[in-house]
């Protein structure tokens, strides 16, 4: 469940060049990578750094390769862990899980630790449960509040915490000196997908037929996950055809197969 990317040598380093998009979001982050590599600009005037920091917006928009990009950014170690991880755990397991990370990071300073859907753990207590017990999860939830106020603000841990529910959260989270500071991670619009295409067919070999705005226009409501899964299906298309490079039908095919499959998505969910 937890990964410290520094140090695995098969994890490329992440930075806001692999982030398309997102400007205003990444304008944002810069601050927190500032904190973490010149904390003594802030601390020495007297201020806190913020301790946590919630990014919110829908599936597959780049929360968590935007969280990398500031431990990337600013060459620090980067600790992850996932709400969901914690679904049918037992007794007592969330809480210590959430111990040792907080226990690990603090040892490593300056380093971000990265927590994915946290509405799994974080969501309003006495509602809705979603693990095997609610104890289980208060139980999970209090330990994670009790190590945001365990380390102050100037400890050089920085906690980003991604969910797409930010309504649900018990808004314990979210007061001051936890998760107090919030950025939006929005679907991309027809710039901001034009640039994520560019990122994605990096890789790939592509013919002159391949035109990104083009493919920018084919993609409404299209998230990054989405573009990132049309470039590679494109590609796999095209091989499985024989092909030496990648065309532009084999563009539409895949793009007609992800608005399938998205489709069925929200048919599952309304
Ligand atoms: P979830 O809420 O489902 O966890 P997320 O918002 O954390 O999603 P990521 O896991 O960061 O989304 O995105 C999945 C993949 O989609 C990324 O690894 C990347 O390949 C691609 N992607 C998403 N957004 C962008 C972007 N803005 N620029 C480039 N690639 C992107």
């Amino acid at each position: 469940a937890q990964v410290y990317d520094k140090s695995s040598p098969n994890s490329k380093k992440i930075t806001f060049r692999d982030v398309a998009g997102l400007s205003e979001a990444k304008q944002e982050v810069e601050e927190i990578v500032d904190f973490l590599k010149n904390s003594n600009k802030y601390t020495g005037l007297g201020a806190k750094i913020p301790k946590g920091v919630l990014l919110v917006g829908p599936p597959g928009t780049g929360k968590t390769l935007l969280a990398k990009a500031v431990a990337g950014e600013a060459d620090v170690p980067f600790f992850s862990i996932s709400g969901s991880d914690f679904v049918e755990m037992f007794v007592g397991v969330g809480a210590s899980r959430v111990r040792d990370l907080f226990h690990q990071a603090k040892e490593k300073y300056p380093c971000i630790i990265f927590i994915d859907e946290i509405d799994a753990v974080g969501r309003a207590r006495g509602k809705n449960p979603i693990m095997g017990t609610n104890d289980e999860r208060e139980n999970t939830l209090n330990q994670l509040l009790t190590e945001m106020d365990g380390f102050g603000s100037n400890s050089g841990v920085i906690v980003l915490a991604a969910t797409n529910r930010v309504d649900i959260l018990d808004k314990a989270l979210l007061r001051a000196g936890r998760f107090d500071r919030q950025i939006n991670v929005e679907l991309p619009e027809l710039n901001d997908r034009k640039e994520i295409f560019a990122v994605h067919l990096q890789d790939i070999k592509t013919d002159s037929s391949v035109n990104m705005d083009f493919l920018a226009r084919q993609s409404p409501g299209f998230s990054g996950a989405d573009i990132a899964n049309v470039c590679n299906e494109a590609a796999l298309i095209a091989a499985r055809n024989g092909k030496e490079s990648v065309q532009k039908e084999d563009f539409t095919n895949a793009i007609d197969r992800i608005i399938g499959g998205l489709e069925k998505r929200s048919k599952v969910t309304t």
